[in-house]
């Protein structure tokens, strides 16, 4: 069978194994933040980010990061689980997920040649304001936002997500909304969010409030180098093992805080 790595329990959150790799990395900013940030540094993302306070520029930090890769969770980018590993211990988890899989009836692999190839961040940018608190009734996924509160959420999706900003935004984030999937899918990708919005300790619907940038700030530049340094740090490491599909939250949140500390104590040794 073509395992699409997605599992969506009738009546129950969805989940999905992206969600392990999401709360690592989530976990990942906030070590960098805690152990790696210069207390100037800090305080240089407060202001960009418009936050009030450190604290909450901490906790948006870790929540885009950990965000970032949403897009993974759409018909075209639900890759089969870990076909291009091979670890024992991925063996041990891969049925479990099968299993899953097939009890939710939904593979992605028979939609997929319906949905154009979109770049994940793309998708990401399309779908990730209304899952983090835009709720503009008339806006649908991949349109422009035009309310003045939600600028920085805006802002700060598309300057994490798209290389151009927000320039060619109406160009590239609508076309992408459409190959984001229905059906079930946005109903995953508002889970996953969620799970990580409480891994973090943050709020979804909190994040527009906490983002204000400054008058005619274009791009949150810091907040893209330090969301693209975490998604390459290698949370995925097959010697760290595998989550599996019924653990709860808070034994994933526990894993990824053991990983994200190995990771980050790994980056700060001296070669
Ligand atoms: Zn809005």
């Amino acid at each position: 069978m073509d395992f699409d790595g997605v599992l969506l329990r009738r009546g129950e959150p969805a989940w999905n194994p992206l969600i392990a790799d999401m709360l690592c990395h989530a976990s990942v900013a906030h070590e960098l933040w805690d152990r790696m940030l210069s207390a100037a540094h800090r305080s240089q993302f407060a202001d960009e980010l418009g936050c009030d306070g450190e604290q909450a520029a901490r906790q948006v930090l870790a929540l885009l990061a950990g965000v970032r890769r949403v897009g993974e969770a759409s018909p075209m980018h639900m890759n089969g689980l870990g076909s291009r590993v091979h670890s024992p211990a991925l063996e041990i988890a891969r049925p479990s997920w099968q299993r899953g899989a097939e009890r939710s009836g939904l593979t992605a692999s028979v939609l997929r040649s319906r949905f154009p190839a979109e770049p994940v961040e793309r998708i990401g940018a399309a779908v990730l304001p209304r899952l983090l608190g835009c709720d503009c009734p008339e806006v649908e996924d991949g349109e422009r936002c035009t309310t003045p509160t939600h600028h920085g959420l805006n802002l700060a999706v598309h300057s994490m997500l798209l290389e151009d900003g927000n320039e060619r935004h109406s160009d590239t984030v609508a076309v992408a909304a459409r190959a984001a999937g229905r059906g079930p899918w946005p109903a995953i990708r508002k889970a996953l969010v969620n799970d990580v919005a409480r891994h973090v300790g943050l709020e979804p619907g909190r994040v527009p409030d906490l983002i204000q940038p400054g008058e005619g700030v274009r791009s949150l530049k810091r907040l893209r180098h330090f969301t693209g340094t975490v998604a390459r740090l290698p949370v995925g490491d097959p010697s760290y093992g595998y989550a599996l599909p019924d653990d709860p939250l808070e034994t994933l949140s526990h894993r990824a805080h053991r990983i994200a500390r190995t990771v980050v104590a790994h980056q700060a040794r001296p070669a």
